[in-house]
């Protein structure tokens, strides 16, 4: 686990969070700016970089995230009205937080195309 990231650090529970789901691969936690009325962080407890360092060792991961996504949204009865969700790959992107993670947006209007 690198020292600095910390999204390792909210996972270990180094640092406090609103944790909302959990299982052997991701956490989903409150993002502490929320965009919308629902607004999660799905984090994988792996430490991957950025989209860009995921391999194909990952395609199951990055499928479970989706499945996550859905159950969430749900169990928190906000998918059929819609949701999105969102990664943010490097800085042009908007990425802040050097661990991967897919925003999972909803319980409003959601415009596109997104800023
Ligand atoms: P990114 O900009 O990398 O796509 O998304 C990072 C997200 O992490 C942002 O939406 C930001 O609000 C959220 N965030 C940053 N620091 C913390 C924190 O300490 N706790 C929580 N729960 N969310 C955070
Ligand atoms: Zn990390």
């Amino acid at each position: 686990m690198p020292e600095e990231c910390l999204f390792c650090k909210i996972l270990a529970g180094e640092i406090q969070s609103n944790i909302i789901y959990r299982d052997d691969l991701v956490v989903a936690f409150e993002d502490v700016n929320p965009q919308a009325p629902h607004h999660y962080l799905i984090v994988p407890r792996k430490h991957i970089r950025t989209t860009l360092d995921l391999s194909t060792a990952d395609n199951e991961l990055i499928g479970h995230i989706y499945q996550v996504a859905g159950k969430i949204a749900h169990d928190m009865e906000f998918a059929e009205e819609g949701f999105r969700v969102v990664n943010n790959c490097n800085e042009g992107a908007g990425q802040s937080v050097w661990h991967i993670h897919f925003h999972l947006l909803g319980g409003r209007d959601l415009t596109w195309p997104p800023g």
